[in-house]
C-alpha cells in the first residue's frame, strides 16, 4: 500500500462526506488507507464514518475506522492511527476541510525522490482569526525554531507526510502533536523538509483548541527540550546547577567569616554574622545547592528505571 492517510476527528460530522471526495479525487493514481480516528464525538461523526466505510470507495482505497470511548485529544487520536497505518508513506491531515489533500502527491514526491523524513505542510497564508491565532502563531514558531533547531515556518501544521518508519519509532504523547518533527529528529530522522500548503476557512462546525493551546505549547516545548537534552542523564543539569549554586553559598560563607576574623584581629569595628543580608544569601544559596544536588539523584533514580533508557534507533546491521 503506497499511503495511509490519518484523520484525527472531533465533533466535524458535516465535514467528512466532502472530505472523502475530495481526498479520492487529489490521489488517483495511489492505493492507500483512509483512518478516520473518531476522538470522542457527540454528534454523529461516527455513523458518517461508517456510512463512508461501506461506500465503495474509489479504486485501490480502503477505508478504516477507530472510535475513542471519550475524548482524548489530538495526540492521543495520531498515537492511535500512526499504530494501524501500514502504508509506506503515512499522511496527517485535520478532518475540517482546511488542509487540502491536493498537496499529497507532491509532499509523496518529496520523501520518495528528495529523500525526505518528514515533509511538514506550511500555511503561508493562513486563513484563521489574525489576532487570536495568526499573530501568535508566529510568535510560537519562532520560540520553536530557536528552541529545537528545525527551521519549520509551521511547525504544528496538520497535514503533514513522513516514512513509515518515522511513526513507527516515535510516541506521541499528551499534547506533543504540536512538535511531531522535533520528536523525529531526536529519533534520528534529520531531514525533515516543509512545502507552503493552500489553506481554507473553516466551513463547518467549530475550532477545538484555544488560546490556551499557546501556553500549553510553550510549557511542553520546554519539557521535550529538557527531556531531550537531560532526560537520560538528569545528573548533569541538576548536579551542574547544583555545584554552582552551592559554590557561590560557600564563598559567601567564608567571605563572612573571613571578614569578620579580620576585623576583629584589627580591633575594628564587627557587626554579628547574622546582621548582614549576605548571610541570608549564603545560607539560601548553600540549601538550593543541596536540593538541586537531591533533585539530581532523584532524576538519576527515575531515568535508571525508564522503560527507554536502552532504545536506541538503529538504521543498519551489517
Ligand atoms: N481534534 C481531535 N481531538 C481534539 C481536538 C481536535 O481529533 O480533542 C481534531 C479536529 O477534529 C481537527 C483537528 O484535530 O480535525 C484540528 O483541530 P482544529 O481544526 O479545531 O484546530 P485549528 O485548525 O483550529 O488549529
Ligand atoms: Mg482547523
Amino acid at each position: 500500500m503506497d499511503l495511509s492517510i490519518i484523520i484525527p476527528l472531533y465533533n466535524e460530522a458535516e465535514s467528512l462526506p466532502e472530505l472523502k471526495a475530495w481526498i479520492d479525487r487529489s490521489l488517483q493514481g495511489f492505493t492507500y488507507e483512509l483512518i478516520f480516528v473518531d476522538d470522542g464525538s457527540t454528534d454523529g461523526s461516527w455513523e458518517v464514518v461508517q456510512q463512508l466505510a461501506g461506500q465503495a470507495g474509489a479504486a485501490g482505497s480502503l477505508v478504516h475506522g477507530i472510535r475513542f470511548r471519550r475524548n482524548y485529544g489530538k495526540s492521543a487520536a495520531l498515537y492511535e492511527g500512526f499504530a494501524a497505518a501500514k502504508g509506506d508513506i503515512v499522511i496527517t491531515m485535520d478532518a475540517d476541510l482546511q488542509d487540502s489533500p491536493e498537496e499529497i502527491p507532491e509532499m509523496v514526491r518529496m520523501i520518495r525522490e528528495e529523500g525526505y523524513d518528514l515533509v511538514s505542510g506550511w500555511k503561508q497564508h493562513r486563513q484563521d482569526n489574525a489576532l487570536t491565532k495568526n499573530l501568535p502563531s508566529k510568535l510560537y514558531n519562532w520560540t520553536a525554531r530557536k528552541v529545537t533547531g528545525i527551521k519549520l515556518h509551521d511547525m504544528n501544521c496538520g497535514l503533514k507526510a513522513y516514512r513509515q518508519e518515522v511513526v513507527k519509532n516515535i510516541e506521541v504523547y499528551g499534547e506533543m502533536h504540536r512538535y511531531i518533527p522535533y520528536l523525529a529528529k531526536n529519533a534520528g530522522f534529520g531531514k525533515i523538509g516543509e512545502k507552503p500548503v493552500h489553506h481554507q476557512k473553516r466551513k463547518y462546525g467549530v475550532s477545538k483548541f484555544g488560546l490556551d493551546r499557546f501556553v500549553h505549547g510553550f510549557l511542553d516545548l520546554m519539557s521535550l527540550w529538557f527531556l531531550s537534552r537531560f532526560g537520560g542523564k538528569p545528573m548533569h543539569f541538576f548536579g551542574t546547577s547544583g555545584i554552582l549554586m552551592f559554590l557561590v553559598g560557600f564563598v559567601m560563607t567564608v567571605w563572612i567569616i573571613v571578614a569578620k576574623l579580620v576585623h576583629q584581629a584589627q580591633g575594628l569595628k564587627f557587626r554579628a554574622v547574622t546582621d548582614q543580608p549576605l548571610f541570608y544569601l549564603a545560607l539560601l544559596a548553600v540549601v538550593l545547592g543541596v536540593m538541586l544536588f537531591l533533585a539530581g539523584f532523584l532524576g538519576e533514580m527515575v531515568a535508571r528505571s525508564a522503560p527507554e533508557r536502552n532504545r536506541y534507533q538503529v538504521k543498519e546491521r551489517l
